[in-house]
Order: C-alpha cells, then sequence, then structure tokens
C-alpha cells in the first residue's frame, strides 16, 4: 500500500521503516531539512536498536522516501498516518498546532480519497478537529474529496521501538467507519498474522486508551516509588517488598520497580494532559495529579540521600561526582525529562563538579547543556571516575550492572555510591568499604 507519514520522530520514523520492511510503498516527510537531508544519506538522528541497518536497506530498495514536500506525500499516500509531536502547552494539555498544522496541509493538498491516521497522542475530541480542519481547508479551496479520520494511537517503547514496532502487542483502530477500518487491517496485516492483534472501537476510546495506559504505567511506578520512600522510613527493603507482590498474578513483575523516577517524552506530558482533559470535563483528577506529584518529588530524591550522607549542600560544594547515565532510559538517547537533568541542575547549584558518562545520550547532553567547566563528558564509565569523589547511577544501561566494587572503592574519594535503580546488592557495595544509597532501602540507612 502506498502510505505518506508525517513527523521522522521516534515514532513516524520507526512505523515508516517497519511499514516498509513489510513491503509497504512508504514516504516520510518532515519538516526539518537538515533531518530529511540526513535520512536521505543515511544519518539516523536518533539512537534505535536495530532502525539503522533497516532504514538503510529499506530506502536502499526504494520503499522509504524521505521528503520535505508535503503536496508530493499527500498526493502518494493512501494512508497518511500524523506522527508529529504533542508537547505540553503551558497549563499541562496537549499543544495540538503540530497536528493541526499537518491537518491544514492535508487539507490543501489532498486531490483524491485517503484515510487519515492520528498517530500521535493526542487528547480525546482530536481526531473530530483533525476532521473539521481537513474539511475547512478543501472547503475554502473549493475541492469535494472523500477521507475518513481514524484514531491509531502508538504503543511502542524507546529503546524496544522496532521490536515493538514489528511485534505489536496490540494494534488499537479507533474508527466510525468499517472501511477505513478494513483499510487499516490490510495495511497491518503482515503484524497481524499469528494472533489477532487489532483491537477495533470508536475513535475517543481508541484516544483515550492511549493515556489509560501510559497513565497506568505511570501510576504502578509512582506507586512502588511511595512505597519505598515508606520502606526507607521504616526501616524495610523495598526490593524484598518488590519480589513478594510482583509474585501475585494480580499484581505482576512489570513496571514495579522503584528509581529516581520516571521520564522520557511521554509519562510526564501524557498524565498531565490526562490530568487536564479530565478538569476541563468538570472531573478532578486525584489519582493523576497524585502520581505527577509523587514523580516530581522521586526525581529529588537521589540528590535528598547525598544531602542526607553528607550533611548538608555546603558540603557538595567543590566535590567531584561520577555520574553514570543521563538518557531517561536505558538503550535510548533520549533525554526528554529525564531525571538526570534534575540532578545535574542540583549538584551545579550545589557547587559540585560532575563527570558523566551515557553509551549513547553524550551527544544529546552537550546539544543541552553546551561547554561548561562544571560538566566534564567522559568516554566511559570508567573515565568519569578518575578524581571522582562519590558516584551516582541514575540509569540502568546493562553496562552499569556489575563494577568491580573493590576498584570503586580504591577509586572514589568519598568512598560512596548513590544508586538511584536499585542495581547493586547493599552487602556486596558495603563489603568493598563503600556507603551504599539505593532508593527505599531502608535497611542499609
Ligand atoms: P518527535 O519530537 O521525536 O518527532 C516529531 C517530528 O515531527 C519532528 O521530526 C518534527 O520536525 C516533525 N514535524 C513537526 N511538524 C511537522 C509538520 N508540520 N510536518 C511534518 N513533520 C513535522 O516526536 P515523537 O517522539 O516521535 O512523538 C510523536 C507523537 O507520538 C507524540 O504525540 C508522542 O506523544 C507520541 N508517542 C511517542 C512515543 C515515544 O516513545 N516517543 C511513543 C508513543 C507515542
Amino acid at each position: 500500500m502506498r502510505v505518506a507519514i508525517f513527523g521522522t520522530g521516534y515514532v513516524g520514523l520507526v512505523t515508516g521503516t517497519c511499514l516498509a520492511e513489510v513491503g509497504h510503498e512508504v514516504v516520510c516527510v518532515d519538516i526539518d531539512q537538515a533531518k530529511v537531508d540526513g535520512l536521505g544519506k543515511g544519518v539516523i538522528p536518533i539512537y534505535e536498536p536495530g532502525l539503522e541497518p533497516m532504514v538503510k536497506a529499506n530506502h536502499a530498495a526504494g520503499r522509504l522516501r524521505f521528503t520535505t514536500d508535503a503536496a508530493q506525500a499527500v498526493a502518494h499516500g493512501e494512508v497518511i498516518f500524523i506522527a508529529v509531536g504533542t508537547p505540553p502547552d503551558e497549563d499541562g494539555s496537549a499543544d495540538l498546532q503540530y497536528v493541526l498544522a499537518v491537518a491544514r496541509t492535508i487539507g490543501t493538498h489532498l486531490q483524491k480519497p485517503a484515510v487519515v491516521v492520528d498517530k500521535s497522542t493526542v487528547p480525546v475530541g482530536t481526531a473530530d478537529r483533525v476532521r473539521e480542519t481537513i474539511a475547512r481547508t478543501l472547503a475554502g479551496r473549493g475541492a469535494q474529496v472523500k477521507f475518513d479520520v481514524v484514531s491509531n494511537p502508538e504503543f511502542l517503547k524507546e529503546g524496544a521501538a522496532v521490536e515493538d514496532c514489528m511485534r505489536p502487542d496490540r494494534i488499537v483502530i479507533g474508527a466510525d467507519n468499517p472501511e477505513a477500518v478494513e483499510t487499516l487491517r490490510r495495511l497491518y496485516a503482515p503484524f497481524n498474522r499469528n494472533h489477532e492483534r487489532v483491537v477495533s472501537m470508536d475513535v475517543r476510546s481508541a484516544e483515550l486508551t492511549k493515556y489509560a495506559a501510559n497513565a497506568m504505567l505511570a501510576t504502578k511506578i509512582s506507586f512502588m516509588n511511595e512505597i519505598a520512600n515508606i520502606a526507607e522510613k521504616v526501616g524495610a527493603d523495598v526490593e524484598m517488598v518488590r519480589k513478594g507482590i510482583g509474585s501475585d498474578p494480580r499484581i505482576g513483575w512489570h513496571f514495579i520497580y522503584p528509581g529516581a523516577g520516571y521520564g522520557g517524552s511521554c509519562f510526564p506530558k501524557d498524565v498531565q494532559a490526562l490530568a487536564r482533559t479530565s478538569q476541563q470535563h468538570g472531573h478532578a483528577p486525584t489519582l493523576l495529579d497524585a502520581v505527577e506529584a509523587v514523580n516530581e518529588r522521586q526525581k529529588g530524591h537521589l540528590f535528598e540521600l547525598m544531602l542526607r550522607h553528607y550533611g548538608d549542600v555546603s558540603a557538595l560544594r567543590g566535590r567531584t561526582v561520577a555520574l553514570w547515565g543521563l538518557a531517561f532510559k536505558p538503550n535510548t538517547d533520549d533525554m526528554r525529562e529525564a531525571s538526570s537533568r534534575r540532578l545535574l541542575q542540583q549538584l551545579w547549584e550545589a557547587g559540585a563538579k560532575v563527570r558523566a558518562f551515557d553509551p549513547e545520550a553524550m551527544e544529546e547532553t552537550r546539544r543541552i547543556f553546551g561547554e561548561r567547566t562544571d560538566l566534564v563528558l567522559c568516554d566511559s564509565a570508567e573515565e568519569a571516575l578518575q578524581g571522582a569523589d562519590a558516584l551516582v547511577v541514575i540509569t540502568e544501561w546493562k553496562q552499569f550492572r556489575s563494577p568491580d566494587f573493590d576498584e570503586l572503592g580504591r577509586r572514589l574519594a568519598d568512598a560512596v555510591i548513590f544508586d538511584g535503580r536499585n542495581l547493586y546488592e547493599p552487602d556486596d557495595v558495603e563489603a568493598a568499604g563503600l556507603a551504599y544509597y539505593g532508593i527505599g532501602r531502608g535497611r542499609s540507612i
């Protein structure tokens, strides 16, 4: 099938590439000329496991093209995806300016029937606004073209995006017109061969499904962080508690890891946007507000542990902290809303220097913070330790999981580790003569 995709970010690029991989003819369109030029030359602007060879192979095969020419993309697509960003507005609601700009562009160039697909995460009612915007733009140029607007939210996880896209848990299709559902079923048929993954529903339910999924996951994280903080106070170890509850199949093992707070481009903004939607409809989002408040507090928790160790903030002045991890989670270079950003600011304000290493997010860190005398970007985890007083681990990359604690004991002048993801066993760390601070590990504090 002929597919056009507006937006070549994490979602648009991965979706376009996976659709091309199964044989569709895909044109990806973006307003960012540099990104499009780079992609045409095989330069992938994001780090996502498995993505680069797939983009290159499909581009070389002519099934995946990149352009800034919206007219050409609209003319090409029998299915046209909207996969642009929906960042938070000032009040936390989703900013729809990019989505609606694409709707106007589609209305400006549409010549033949198409199914327009909202893949961006958008508040309930957005498909109606997209439909009205396209219809108004068509009417403005005196054109009459049949089109449908379908909600098809994306559930891929950064860090496993290609895998998720090739083997989705479910494909949610929200549509009012059975023909449009049929078109998307044909499009996704290669991903739906072994068992039924399509969940078809009305448009509004599909739009809400995406927010419900992210809000549920964020709730699990904040819940566990709340328990961790209680554990710390009462002298219990949240890791024991986690094992104790995860074994209950009604609770399960996923997303019950306490840590330094959730970040990324989705959970923080989607929880806020759902809360705004709820308020706008006269329902107080008590639970969602709490989920967000717990997370905000949690992002400052590692620094609180540092203050607990050092006594007060003035003791951090002039110290050098090795920081392992910068990305908001492993296997990505994405730093949006990353907990590391809060910690960096707190450490700098306290007058500390940071020597940081992340396997993928160094360039992104350099782009965000530029050159600073209190930030040294290191080429390895090892190098970050040079001259450091303390180690903080904030992203659970696999390569940070089993360091040589004796070596760390020799290298860190203050002999202390702050483990923001509970990667280590306190006993192992303490046996090497280091002080250990984890999240919710009451017994060690
Ligand atoms: P992103 O910021 O990485 O990419 C958005 C892209 O859209 C950019 O390249 C931008 O230049 C382009 N763009 C903006 N306006 C455009 C226009 N008028 N025409 C063409 N291109 C335009 O965003 P993302 O992370 O891919 O997220 C896209 C949407 O998908 C968001 O609504 C997000 O909430 C949702 N989502 C994201 C993820 C994720 O893990 N990143 C997962 C599921 C859903």
